[in-house]
């Protein structure tokens, strides 16, 4: 049980991989590797990308923070040289001219710059609002004072729009020890912002800076909203927030996965000389974005490939090998069922499958030929089967089945036909005196002396078996026949072959004569059985004689003396 459940499931397998489902495979493994190469130099692209940009990153908060730096370092020589300006130049007024005068018109992130006396007010500003205004409650204006140094405040809000500035500070004591008054810039974060924009200009970076507090001072444009804020307070930069405030930090970086879900990677470094930090971060699926998208579509061209090199492979395997082997098969199939001049067109064959059409027609030729050998010999082997050899007559299955057909015959036609048996009489004697071979050559005779009256008479002649003949007489009624069966009885006297131990002194035959009008009450048996029983009677008259038996007549059956119908010639 379980061999046959295997065989089953093997034969299945089989079913299952046919030659179109090889094919098919073979295409696959042929196109998979180049598939899976490209989809790992694809994965690696994203790989290198993303760090690509990790390092790119890096690189361009350093880069920006360089860049702010250096914006700070500018505010810083304009503030000192005023400082100095104001040192150098005698009376306030004059050095509010210079002031003026002096402000470079290619530093826009300079909104103001002015110059407050010791006690915080503002004796002239390139803003004229600004003049008059007291500037010493501001720390940065304090810590001037204090350190005598360069000082860059956090963030906080212009006193005369509410705009987002930083202040930076400069004392003139740093440079003339008497003097009291202060030189002080505002420095406009809109303009940061700005170049903050600027700094990714990429899908899904963004950049923003902070102070020493975590309030934000600058953003990009689209982000101007968060500006003020401070970072815990902003969701995707949030987790950030605890690294870069209040840390002494000049650089790092973290990555998480924002509140929005989307992973990002953030850096931060400090702008050198200020508290104030720049945070880039990064929204990874943004970045690769478009690779992943390169990878969707490479995926998507490969699986059309794999999809066309497939269809490829079972179209071909359709059309150069299934088709053909179908046709030779259909070809084979017609040759079974002896239709042999069935050929197959070569020229709708694959190349590789003519050899094999050919040697298939030239079989098929061979065996029309054989067959048409075999007949013409089943031809022959069926005559030599209805003929008896010795006297050349037709043997009993020869004259049986001529039988069958002549009744037919006279049934249809409704005509009468007449059978003639014949017996050479006291032919033991005859091989007793003569030997068998003798009456073989007897038999002979009697055999072409037979077929010549057949020929004569339209009859039909045969050796029914031993040393008896018969001749059937179609068309013929009972008393031609037994004119026909004296001629025979005659014929047969006439050749006067020497029989010294007969009666007679020579051969000779009885005939027994029967006719009928076939019906299908009858039987060609019982036109036999008549004959036969004429014959019986014939022998009872003393032999050399011609008895009829008329068929369907009462006394059908051995005829006894006097019994039946019995008519006689001779
Ligand atoms: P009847 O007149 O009553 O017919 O006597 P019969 O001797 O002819 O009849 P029987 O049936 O007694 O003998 C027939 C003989 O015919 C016997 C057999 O040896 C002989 N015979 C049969 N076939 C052949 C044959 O092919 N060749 C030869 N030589 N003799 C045959
Ligand atoms: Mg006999
Ligand atoms: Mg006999």
């Amino acid at each position: 049980m379980l061999g046959v459940s295997f065989n089953r499931k093997k034969v299945k397998l089989k079913k299952l991989l046919g030659i179109r489902a090889r094919l098919a495979l073979l295409a696959l493994i042929l196109v998979a590797p180049l598939m899976l190469e490209r989809a790992r130099s694809l994965e690696g692209t994203r790989t290198r990308q993303v760090a690509a940009v990790s390092v790119e990153l890096k690189d361009l908060a350093q880069r920006s923070a360089n860049t702010l730096r250096e914006v700070i370092s500018s505010v810083e020589t304009i503030l000192k040289s005023t400082a100095f300006i104001r040192a150098s130049v005698g009376g306030a007024a004059r050095s509010c001219d210079l002031l003026r005068a002096s402000l470079p018109v290619n530093l826009p992130w300079i909104r103001s710059l002015s110059i407050a006396g010791g006690d915080g007010r503002v004796h002239c500003s390139t803003q004229s609002t600004l003049v008059g205004q007291n500037l010493s409650d501001r720390d940065s204006f304090k810590k001037a004072q204090q350190t005598r140094d360069f000082v860059f405040s956090d963030f906080l809000l212009a006193k005369s729009d509410d705009t987002p500035i930083m202040i930076a500070a400069y004392p003139v004591s740093a440079i003339d020890d008497d003097a009291d008054s202060v030189v002080v810039a505002g420095v406009d974060l809109n303009w940061v912002s700005k170049f903050i924009s600027n700094l990714g200009g990429r899908p899904g970076i963004s950049a923003v800076m902070v102070d020493s507090a975590g309030v934000v001072l600058a953003a990009p444009e689209d982000q101007a909203d968060v500006v003020g804020r401070a970072l815990n307070t902003l969701p995707m930069l949030f987790p950030i927030a605890k690294r870069v405030v209040g840390s002494d930090q000049a650089e790092g970086a973290s990555s998480f996965t924002a509140p929005d879900g989307s992973e990002r990677t953030v850096d931060f470094s400090r702008i050198s000389g200020t508290q104030s930090h720049l945070i880039v971060s990064v929204d990874e699926a943004k970045v690769s974005a478009d690779i992943n998208r390169e990878i969707r579509s490479a995926y998507l061209q490969l699986g059309l490939v794999c999809l066309f090199v497939l269809l490829g492979a079972l179209v071909a395997a359709e059309k150069l090998i299934i088709r053909p082997i179908e046709t030779i098969a259909a070809m084979a199939q017609r040759f079974g069922q002896g239709e042999w001049s069935a050929r197959t067109a070569r020229s709708r064959l694959p190349a590789e499958f003519v050899p094999l059409a050919r040697a298939l027609n030239a079989m098929a030729a061979q065996l029309a030929e054989r067959e048409r050998e075999l007949i013409a010999t089943n031809d022959r082997l069926t005559v030599m089967a209805s003929i008896d050899m010795l006297s050349g007559l037709a043997n009993r299955r020869g004259f049986q089945s001529r039988l069958d057909f002549e009744w037919m015959k006279a049934q249809q036609y409704h005509s009468e036909l007449s059978l003639l048996m014949i017996d050479v009489d006291h032919f033991k004697l005859f091989n007793d005196t003569y030997g068998h071979p003798e009456g073989d050559a007897c038999l002979s005779r009697l055999g072409e002396t037979l077929a010549a009256i057949a020929a004569e008479t339209m009859g039909f002649a045969g050796r029914y078996g031993g040393e008896e003949f018969c001749l059937l007489l179609p068309n013929t009624d009972a008393s031609r026949a037994l004119e026909i069966g004296e001629l025979v009885r005659a014929a047969v006297q006439d050749l006067a072959m020497p029989h010294a131990t007969s009666s007679h002194q020579a051969v000779t035959v009885s005939v027994g004569v029967a006719s009928a009008m076939p019906n299908d009450s009858q039987h060609p048996g019982d036109l036999i059985e008549a004959a036969d029983a004429a014959l019986y009677a014939a022998k009872r008259q003393g032999r050399n004689a011609v008895v009829e038996h008329g068929l369907g007549e009462p006394g059908l059956g051995p005829a006894t003396d006097g019994g039946g119908p019995i008519a006689m010639a001779s």
